[in-house]
């Protein structure tokens, strides 16, 4: 597996570069944001570790233009533990971020856990071409769904409202999917946190309430995502 690392602190980049080596990772590394998505075409990373602070650009324009072009998981390496840059950070897309000082072995299963997601999304794709992608419970969801006017498929990662359709962030279309897998029923905060992001998730539940506002609006109706006080929300079609 083969890592792009963006960094331009030299002490950090070289004990990560040895570290992930000693992994058994393949490791790039680019010390600028230019360089970062240079490298990014060049060598077609299978995972982006990106600092936020670079000399030459902010890491979230960087961040904005690999997910402009590409789907590969980005995690994002920051020292501002403020809550507004990481939910920032996700809606660029970002998959996932881990606050500095964090530890090696933090970060390599954050690394693992999104490769494993990936593979999963893909055979999950795969499957949904033929008939209809597996969920966590084993029962089958169908790739194309319709809920009242929405439609939601699975194996395009496209959302459909009364026909218009409506563009999506990834985690906002795997918030939505989660969602839509149980029309009515009511997923808590932490079943979404670790579901649509992954179990090792220990950001804030929080960012769940960022995304279903970001979600709700794009949908054009607050009414589609309701919150039930206490426990979490539900997809509902509004009356
Ligand atoms: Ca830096």
């Amino acid at each position: 597996m083969k890592i792009l690392l963006v960094e331009d602190d030299n002490s950090i980049a070289v004990s990560l570069v040895d570290g992930l080596t000693d992994a058994g990772y393949e490791v790039v590394r680019a010390a600028t944001g230019a360089a970062a998505i240079e490298l990014e075409a060049a060598t077609t990373p299978d995972v982006v570790l990106l600092d936020l602070g670079l000399p030459d650009m902010d890491g979230r324009d960087v961040c904005r233009v690999l997910r402009g072009r590409s789907r590969v998981p980005i995690i994002m390496l920051t020292a501002r533990s403020d809550e507004f840059d990481r939910v920032l950070g996700l809606e660029l897309g970002a998959d996932d971020y881990v606050t500095k000082p964090f530890s090696f072995r933090e970060l390599v299963a954050r690394i693992r856990a999104l490769a494993r997601r990936v593979e999963l999304d893909g055979l999950a794709d795969a499957a949904g071409a033929v008939d209809g992608a597996g969920t966590a419970d084993g029962s089958a969801v169908p790739a194309g769904q319709q809920i009242g006017p929405l439609e939601i498929d699975r194996r395009t990662r496209r959302v459909f409202v009364s026909g218009e359709e409506v563009q999506l962030t990834a985690k906002e279309f795997d918030l939505l999917a989660h969602l839509a897998r149980d029309p009515g029923a009511v997923s808590t905060r932490t079943e979404i946190l670790e579901n649509v992001w992954d179990a090792h998730w220990y950001g804030p539940t929080k960012t769940v309430d960022a995304h279903v506002a970001a979600l709700r609006k794009k949908l054009g109706d607050h009414r589609w995502i309701e919150a039930v006080r206490g426990v979490g929300f539900r997809l509902e079609v509004p009356a």
